[in-house]
Formats: C-alpha cells, structure tokens, sequence
C-alpha cells in the first residue's frame, strides 16, 4: 500500500474529526458566504506527482476554496428552484459516503430494501397510489428522461414495435403535447431521439400557464393516436398547474400517455392548504418530482414513478450473465439509466423520518407564506410590479422602469448578487423580461423576505441615481 495511503487508513478517525471541523467552520460563518457570488475561474493547478495526505488536502481546501463558497444553500438564495439540506438529510448525506453501498444490486445489501421503503414514504407523502412504481435518479431532468422512454416505448407498443429492440428508425415520428413544459422537457427528447420538435404547444388559458384543456382535447382529436402529454403541475415562473383531472378525464376517450411533470408542484400534496393543485395526479402513466428542491435534500436527488414497471424492465433491462433472470430479479439496474449508484435513498429516508409529515408540509408552508409577503410587497410598491398572483413559492416581478429589458433586468441582478444578501435568477413571463423569487429552502423567515425587500429598494435607487434622465 502507497505510504500515505496507509499513514491515511490509519488516521482514519481523526481524518472524519477534522472533517467535522471544516463542516462546523463552514456553519460558523455561513452567515457572511454570500448566496451566490460571481467567480471567473480559479488558477490552474498541476496533478501532483506524489500526493500530500487527507489531512493535508483538507487544509489546502480550506485555506484556498472553502471561503469562497456560496451560501446557495441558505435561507436566501431564491434563484432557480433550489432547496438546502435539512441536518437530518445532511447525515444521511454523509453516510452514504461512509457506507458506499452500489444501491442498484439487491442481493448484497439492505440499501435497494431501504430505497424500496423509502420510495412507500414518498408515495404517502405526495397522495400517489401504491401501484406505483419508483426509483430515485439524480435530478428532475432524469425523472423526465427515464419517463418520456417508458413513454416512448408505450407508443411503440400501441403499434406493435418494441422500440427497446428495434429502434426508433422505422417509426413516424412521435407527437408530444404541452402547455408549458420545462426546458428539460425539450433536453430528454433530443436525448430520446424523439426530437424537440416532437413537442406541439398546446394553448394556455388567458393570462395563466396552464394548458387550455379544450385546446388539449382538440389537438388529441386531430392526431392520430398515441401521444404523449406531458402535464405540468408548477411551472416554473407562476407555479401554474396543468387541471390533472380534466385532464386525467380525456383519457376516457383518447389513447396517450400521460406523464406529469411535478419536479417542485408535487409538494402541494404535503399540505391541505394546496394538496387541490395536485388532484388527479394519480391518472398518470408517470411522475417526475426532486428532492433536492424543496425536500431539502443534497444535491443530487429526485424520483420518478409510474404504473408501468413492465414498459420500464423492458427500456432499461441490462442482462448479462452474472446479473441473473432480469424477470425475476428486482435489481434497480434493470429499471433505471444508471447500472450503478449511490445509496441515494438514505439522505431522503433520514429526513422523513426525523421530520415526517409534519416536519415537511411546515417547510412547505412556511415557505410559501414567505412568497405570499413578498408578492404583496411588490404589489405595493411603485418601483416593482407584480405579474401573476402568487399561487405557492414563487413570486415572478419586474421592474417599472420605462427601459424594461433583459439586459437591465441582468444588470439589476447582477448588482443584487454582488451586494451579497440575497439571490434572485431571471426570467421571461409572456414576453415581459422578468424576476423570480423562488422559495424552497427550510430556513427561510419572514425576516430573509424583509432583508431581500430591503436589498432591491437600495439597489434600484443606487441604479437610478447613476443613471443619466
Ligand atoms: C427543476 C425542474 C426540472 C429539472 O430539474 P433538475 O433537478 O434540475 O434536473 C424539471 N421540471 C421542473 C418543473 C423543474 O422545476
């Protein structure tokens, strides 16, 4: 064994104290890291020929990047949609480095049962029925892409080609429908080799982004069948979400898939004040939500579900072997893209369990009472405006400035990002250059909204003072 790797092993212990340190360190002053911060690069290093120790590494680290770090997993860090960890989640986090279990086998380890049990809880928590279906992936966009194949394969199925085999070269081309699809939406079908262009938008209802169901039944009626729609329950800029059970209605009389895209929206379901956004999510053929969006767990973490393991064992069998009779084995590399990954249940199952339901649908509100008073403040103030209502956690807002584009919206942004308070990512809403405040964070008080409030009132006037009139 190399030197320092054995002076390592031995030091083992003292090596995870010491990381403890770093951690508590980075706890301490986690109140002056900005949210985000601008970095151009960092200087170009050399692999070292003999290496310096675990101990060693982690003090360079320290000393040269950890103070450099964003706070984007603070109470306020609005860009994007993008959660924190809860303490509970943070360990598990940990452990499943320690532990480093391969959780796509099931035949060598508790982790595919903890993930099995896990995925139960996931379904209570977001109303899904037990018939369900689910694995964890690593984000939303995975969830979209392992569905839209299984969709894929579906259509084929309909027309009796099994495109897991066959390819898609003798297909026509696919039709997929939606109101406001997320972007990763358009990413999984270039993937898929469905193609974007395979997307037809469906009209939205006036002034809103969810999709105009009758515009929906329309399109169905005048292609052929099967299709693929996919549902959007939060939009990213409104939190609009698709009618699920209009919607859910129509397949009574047309043939398609269904897949419900609730990277975010699908925490509705925690609390009764919003659960009715989610009604009728059980009609889909399959479900996307993340966890490292507002269940506040690490990076990286989401679920996808469905009603058609069968479809699933078909597009992402991988026999071999000495991985046994896919058929009959329950193995996770048989049903999802990777065929080998982390224990990523365990941070999702440490946080359900040391929270609940209770634990969660308090986040979930508190959260979106947050938005809510942020949403009336801009709706009183002359210099910001208000574009939608606020539904749950986001609040999308512009400036009143006669000059609106997307280059001031930037400037503004980039000012507020360098003050070093709070974060803000942009956006465009019905043409209108725009920003959004998104919160899902488990830290977030009401105090982070005044703060954030405060911090774009100075910036704008700092902004026009120096501008010429
Ligand atoms: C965030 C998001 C995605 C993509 O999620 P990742 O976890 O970043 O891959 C997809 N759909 C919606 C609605 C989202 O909000």
């Amino acid at each position: 064994m190399d030197a320092l790797l054995r002076n390592d092993l031995k030091d083992f212990n003292n090596i995870l104290f010491q990381t403890v340190r770093t951690a508590e360190q980075h706890l301490s002053r986690i109140e002056t890291l900005p949210p985000g911060r601008y970095i151009d690069g960092i200087e170009k290093m050399t692999l070292p020929k003999k290496g310096i120790g675990a101990i060693n590494t982690l003090k360079y680290f320290e000393e040269h990047f950890a103070g450099q770090l964003a706070n984007s997993a603070g109470p306020r860090y609005f860009g994007f949609v993008t959660g924190g960890s809860t303490p509970a989640a943070v360990a598990g986090d940990w452990l499943v480095s320690m532990y480093d279990q391969n959780a796509c086998g099931s035949h060598d380890s508790i982790a595919p049962h903890i993930e099995h049990q896990t995925i139960n809880f996931l379904k209570d928590l977001f109303g899904l029925h037990q018939e369900y279906f689910g694995t964890f992936v690593t984000g939303a966009t995975l969830a979209n892409f392992t569905s839209l194949a299984l969709a894929r394969q579906w259509v084929g199925e309909q027309t009796g080609t099994d495109f897991s085999n066959v390819g898609l070269s003798a297909a026509s081309p696919l039709k997929v429908l939606s109101g406001t699809p997320h972007s990763s939406i358009f990413k999984s079908l270039s993937m898929l080799g469905i193609g974007r262009n395979a997307l037809a938008k469906v009209p939205t209802l006036p002034g809103r982004e969810a999709v105009d169901v009758t515009e929906l039944e329309y399109v169905l009626k005048v292609n052929p069948a099967p299709l693929i729609v996919v549902a959007n329950a939060g939009t990213v800029n409104t939190v609009d979400f698709d009618d699920l059970e209009e919607i859910g209605a129509l397949k009574k009389r047309h043939n398609f898939w269904l897949h419900v895209d609730a990277a975010f929206g699908g925490f509705a379901a925690c609390s009764g004040k919003y659960a009715h956004y989610t009604k009728g999510i059980n009609y889909a053929d399959s479900i996307t939500i993340d966890a490292h969006k507002w269940l506040n767990v690490p990076y990286d973490s989401a679920m996808q579900f469905t009603r058609h393991k069968d479809l699933q064992l078909k597009v992402f069998q991988n026999t071999a072997a000495y991985l046994g009779d896919p058929s009959k084995s329950p193995d996770f590399f048989h049903y999802t893209p990777e065929n080998s990954r982390r224990f990523r249940a365990l941070p999702t199952w440490f946080t359900l369990m040391a929270y609940g339901k209770e634990g969660h649908r308090e986040i979930v509100e508190r959260n979106c009472e947050a938005a809510h008073y942020f949403g009336e403040l801009i709706k009183n103030s002359s210099d910001f405006k208000l574009l939608a209502p606020v539904k749950m956690n986001v609040v999308c807002f512009t400036l009143t400035n006669d000059d609106l584009t997307m280059e001031n919206i930037k400037i503004f942004l980039d000012a507020v990002r360098d003050d070093g308070q709070v974060f803000f990512t942009p956006t465009i809403y019905k043409n209108t250059p725009a920003i959004r405040a998104a919160i899902s964070n488990w830290l977030t008080e009401r105090e982070d909204i005044d703060i954030a409030y405060r911090v774009i009132n100075s910036i704008n006037k700092k902004i026009k003072s120096v501008q010429p009139t």
